[in-house]
């Protein structure tokens, strides 16, 4: 993925071509389109096919849907091209990279690692947070001294080209998060500074798992913690019901509860888009000036395989994988228009 437009451009038509799923043009995807094994996988955003990729053989061997969002995570995390996520994540305002992880299960465990540093995989010492400890969350420097104690190897992580963007961001300092459409018009080629790989599992026995990875908004104030290791913001999963994650500024997702809201949503009965949708209505009411300058998106999963995705702003791109397809990108054509449903 040297250049993420044309991926993206690429993956899209591909995605045109491979004639869509019925529901996928509407923003989701039904049960009808079941898979082999009933088992499914969903990721936000372009770097979402290859952790779908990655976490596809996992499912397909009838394995846990656990072990397969940790699997597509840490691909993800370890992905050179990618400035929003692990090991070339851009760093904060002082130049220091800092990761924020979670992964949940739908019997509500859960564990997550906050402003986590020199740490390539966040999303594995978050699963030891909550395998290997009586906590759910580690921040900072008692989450690196954890991820030390359980074997992880400490890394330098603030890449060249990280460090070049910091330097160049450092002559205005001006805190502006993008909205990704607008970005890629004004400036093809420039890289994200900020993106969350969120994924989603479903697996053959019928549990799902989730988990969110990144490194946050770039240019952050030290020790900012986003959405996406705060279980309920960033992340949510339940058996009975569903899953949910989400991208985006996470201070809007953790002043709405904003994941934990889409699978309360769906066990009232809304479809996974509409679960979305509503999510994403709330986050406007609460701050509509606010949110015309920020992008805000929900992707969601059911327990019957339904997945729905809602974005404030145009852009948001999530890719599928079952049985044992996983090049479909998607675009979420579903985008606040103020307008009612
Ligand atoms: N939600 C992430 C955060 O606020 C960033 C993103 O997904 O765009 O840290």
């Amino acid at each position: 993925m040297s250049n993420r437009r044309q991926f993206l451009q690429t993956s899209l038509m591909a995605a045109t071509a491979l004639a869509l799923p019925r529901g996928a043009a509407a923003g989701g995807i039904d049960a009808k389109t079941a898979t082999s094994n009933g088992a499914r996988v969903v990721s936000t955003w372009d770097f979402g096919v290859g952790a779908n990729q990655a976490a596809w053989p996992v499912l397909a061997k009838g394995g846990s849907a656990l072990d397969a969002v940790e699997t597509g995570a840490r691909w993800a995390e370890g992905d050179l091209c990618n400035s929003t996520v692990g090991r070339c994540g851009y760093p904060d305002r002082d130049g220091v990279v800092t990761l924020d992880a979670s992964i949940m299960d739908g019997d509500g465990r859960c564990g997550a690692v906050a402003a986590l540093q020199d740490i390539v995989h966040p999303v594995s010492v978050a699963r030891r947070v909550m395998e290997r400890t009586p906590h759910v969350m580690l921040v900072g420097e008692g989450a690196q001294q954890f991820a030390l104690q359980q074997g992880f190897v400490k890394e330098q992580l603030r890449t060249k080209e990280a460090e070049q963007a910091w330097r160049e961001w450092l002559k205005k300092s001006e805190y502006k998060p993008q909205i990704n459409a607008e970005r890629a018009a004004v400036k093809p080629g420039n890289k994200e500074n900020h993106d969350t790989l969120g994924i989603l599992a479903l697996d053959a026995s019928g549990k799902l798992a989730g988990a969110c990875t990144t490194s946050g908004m770039a240019w952050k104030l030290h020790g900012r913690v986003g959405d996406s290791p705060i279980i309920g913001a960033g992340l949510y999963i339940d058996n009975e019901v569903g899953a949910a994650t989400a991208s985006g500024v996470g201070e809007e997702m953790i002043r709405n509860a904003a994941s934990f809201l889409v699978v309360e949503l769906m066990r009232q009965g809304r479809t996974p888009m509409d679960a979305c949708r509503e999510a994403i209505e709330r986050v406007v009411r609460k701050r509509p000036v606010a949110s015309k300058t920020l992008q805000v998106c929900f992707l969601a999963l059911n327990k019957h395989g339904e997945v729905g995705a809602f974005a404030l702003h145009k852009g948001f791109v999530y890719a599928v994988c079952d049985a044992g397809k996983c090049d479909a990108l998607l675009e979420s054509r579903s985008v606040y228009t103020g307008k009612p449903a």
